[in-house]
């Protein structure tokens, strides 16, 4: 479902424009800083080339430590009005359950994620639907061109522009290519031919074989219906690519075979969307006037889930801690800036999510002795878990509890 944008105080044409902090893109990452800095009661002008965020594939689920920082930022009842919320996921492996994970999980579009978030955006702020294409940056001043004529100054620029380094090309940040495409995701949605509900809320399958570069294929709730995504460590050349993208029922019923007694009959309905991924990070950032944040600093392996988490610690560390303070004393120059990028929160968050993506490919697809090994004793352990803790309810979390103290 897409949800219709709000333009919040429109701004005319051939308007100058001065305010505060100036984010350059309105995905998740800039509309939720923009949220954020505006209700502090910062000026705030938010800049997306696009009104509507295209129905492109990206993250369709929130989890985890996701959910804990949207709720301490105080987004999580808008997120409950647009998202399918369940909290238990089956995790099977060769037709048999591994475990079963619980915690509250949202599952929705990117599209609409994006959409509630520039909701959030206050009268402080203004919303333009327009290109920047044209940046430079100071101590003091920073200055915007737009692709319409308009120009933007402002104390602070976030880039928030996602993957696309074009604009930050002009202040000489580079992007480092850290694993050419490191991963493959697919994202479709599946229905019954009678429509029926399927036999359970969320389902997670792993794959069966090393050779076939499968991590997991995740079924979740959205409001149109079972949302798929699939992600793969495999050579995006790969014939089996053509074959998911085609045949997609068939081909995951020949990758998964365990999978088609938890499903039955199904029918892929709509688009199968697909991306490859190439983890990379910024290099050259440290500049000042300028801070970049989300996948326009550092992308991530989509099968670690780890892009907005990212995201949102870079969200909630630069506008609830840095920039109001940044704001209170004259310039901006590198010595304000570079106290965001070495926070001690940002620096893990990144960090993790790097170790995650070769982790994750790692357990997946590497075919030596110690991986496989490894790959056994890690579905082994988390079944026993599973087992234990169903004969003794809470045995474990006590366990590790008292192995903490
Ligand atoms: C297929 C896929 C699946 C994923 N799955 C997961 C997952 O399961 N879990 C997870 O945590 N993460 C996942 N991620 C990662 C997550 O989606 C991203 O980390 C997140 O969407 C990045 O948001 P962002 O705001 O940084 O960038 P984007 O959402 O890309 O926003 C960038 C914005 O900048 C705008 N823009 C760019 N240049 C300009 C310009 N010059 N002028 C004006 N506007 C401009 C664009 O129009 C766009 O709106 C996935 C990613 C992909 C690709």
């Amino acid at each position: 479902m897409m949800v219709s944008e709000k333009v919040i105080r429109p701004i005319a044409e051939d308007e100058s424009i001065t305010t505060d902090v100036a984010i350059v893109g309105g995905g998740l990452a800039g509309s939720l800083a923009a949220a954020v800095l505006a209700r502090a009661g910062h000026q705030v002008v938010l800049i997306d080339k696009r009104a509507v965020y295209p129905e492109e594939f990206r993250v369709e689920k929130i989890a985890g430590r996701q959910v804990d920082i949207l709720c301490r930022l105080g987004f999580i009842r808008e997120l409950e009005t647009v998202a399918c919320a369940y909290d238990r996921v089956i995790n099977i492996r060769e037709g048999r359950v591994v475990d079963v994970s619980a915690g509250q999980t949202y599952g929705l579009p990117y599209a609409d994620l994006v959409a509630m978030a520039r909701r959030l955006m206050s009268m402080h702020s203004g919303f333009i639907v327009d290109q920047v294409t044209a940046v430079s940056c100071s101590d003091d001043v920073q200055h915007l061109r737009l692709a319409s004529g308009k120009r933007v100054t402002a104390r602070l620029v976030v880039l928030a522009t996602g993957m696309a380094g074009a604009l930050g090309h002009s202040l000489g940040i580079t992007r480092r290519i850290l694993a050419e495409r490191h991963s493959v995701s697919f994202g479709f949605t599946i229905a019954r031919p009678d429509n029926s509900p399927f036999g359970f809320e969320a389902l997670t399958c792993y794959g069966e074989r090393a050779a076939d570069g499968v991590d997991y294929l995740s079924l979740f709730p959205v409001r149109a219906g079972m949302r798929a995504n699939l992600f793969m460590f495999r050579d995006p050349t790969d014939p089996i690519m053509r074959e998911l993208r085609r045949e997609t029922k068939s081909t995951l019923l020949r990758l998964m075979p365990g999978l088609q007694s938890y499903l039955g009959d199904f029918n892929v309905i709509g688009p199968v969307q697909n991306w490859v991924m190439d983890l990379s990070a910024a290099e050259g950032h440290l500049q000042p006037g300028v801070v970049l944040i989300g996948d326009a600093f550092q992308t991530n392996c989509p099968a670690a889930g780890t892009g907005v988490s990212r995201l949102l610690v870079d969200v909630e560390r630069l506008c609830t801690e840095y920039v109001p303070r940044w704001l209170e004393t004259d310039g901006m120059g590198k010595e304000k800036i570079s106290q965001f990028y070495s926070d001690p929160g940002k620096i893990a968050a990144d960090q993790h999510s790097l170790r995650m993506a070769h982790f994750r490919r790692a357990l997946t697809s590497s075919s030596d002795i110690r991986w496989n090994v490894r790959r056994r004793m890690h579905f082994l352990r988390r079944n026993i878990t599973h087992r234990v803790d169903r004969i003794r309810p809470g045995w474990i979390a006590r366990v590790r509890s008292v192995l903490r103290a």
